[in-house]
């Protein structure tokens, strides 16, 4: 297979939703992926008219899991027209009860295509009950790889070594603990999120970028409102010396290429949130 560029941008990322799109070139059109689908299907359109793609272009959609920041019931209706929508094995019941599982829905448990050439390679890791599916991308017709992880509860062996090596990574950096601890937020949620089955704290999101070698960036998603900013993040980050994009809430960020290895830079400044350094 001839190499096929593929590009990313993560529309949104927070707790209020979260979704990030890969785009693989194509004649006549490109085929879009989404991993994760938070927002609504009509602020997904809205910002993929922003970066000059359209919601007709999408493929399929991927869930890391079902929480409702990472699954919009709104896209029920308008996947049902056509759209496949993977999700993991062990989330097949939820699914059920959430009224998820339809003609086009199709499940995974470790290697999948959504669109053919792009090559999905999946681990379920622990959050909350049914776990969440990390994944590692290889590109159509390249080796070249992405690795997704998101709500990942705490780093683990599984992590490290399923992702090993990826040129990109996006990954959840969510919260800083002293803000967390400041928040007023009820102790049995702290807990929720900083007990290892909810969320990375900046600290250890920053040593899992280091721990799984990261050849060229880092992607930091699921930064929380409350308890992070982008600049306590982007100082954690620091400590690995890969650069970092810092996805935000209300904007996309710019188009990634993944398909061609970023140019060799000087460690840039830290960006506001939502802008590529
Ligand atoms: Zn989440």
């Amino acid at each position: 297979m001839t190499p096929q560029r593929v590009r990313l941008s993560v529309l949104s990322s927070s707790s209020a939703g979260n979704s990030t799109v890969l785009e693989v070139a194509g004649t006549p059109r490109p085929r879009l992926v989404l991993i994760d689908a938070g927002l609504s299907p009509r602020a997904t359109r809205t910002r993929l008219a922003s970066l000059g793609a359209s919601d007709r272009d999408l493929a399929a959609v991927v869930l890391t899991h079902l929480d409702r920041d990472h699954f919009n019931a709104g896209w029920l209706r308008y996947l049902r027209r056509g759209v496949p929508i993977w999700l993991h094995r062990s989330h097949a019941g939820r699914a059920t009860r959430d009224g998820i599982l339809y003609r086009k829905s199709e499940l995974f448990d470790d290697a999948f295509e959504p669109v053919p050439g792009l090559k999905f390679s999946a681990a379920l890791l622990s959050h909350d009950d049914l776990g969440v599916a990390v994944f590692r991308v290889t590109l159509p017709g390249s080796n070249r790889s992405l690795g997704y992880a998101t709500d990942v509860g705490h780093p683990s062996s599984t992590l490290f070594s399923h992702l090993a090596d990826v040129d990109v990574l996006a990954i959840e950096s969510n919260y800083c603990p002293r803000l967390q601890v400041a928040s007023g937020r009820p102790a049995f949620l702290q807990q929720r999120i900083m007990g290892g089955s909810g969320h990375l704290s900046n600290q250890q999101s920053a040593d899992a970028v280091a721990r799984i070698g990261v050849r060229e960036r880092a992607i930091l998603l699921h930064l929380s409102r409350q308890c992070n900013t982008p600049e306590t993040a982007g100082m954690a980050h620091q400590s690995h010396g890969v650069p970092v994009t810092i996805a935000s809430h209300d904007q996309p960020t710019p188009w990634l290429d993944l398909s061609s290895p970023a140019p060799l830079v000087e460690r840039p400044p830290l960006v506001p949130a939502g802008l590529f350094a």
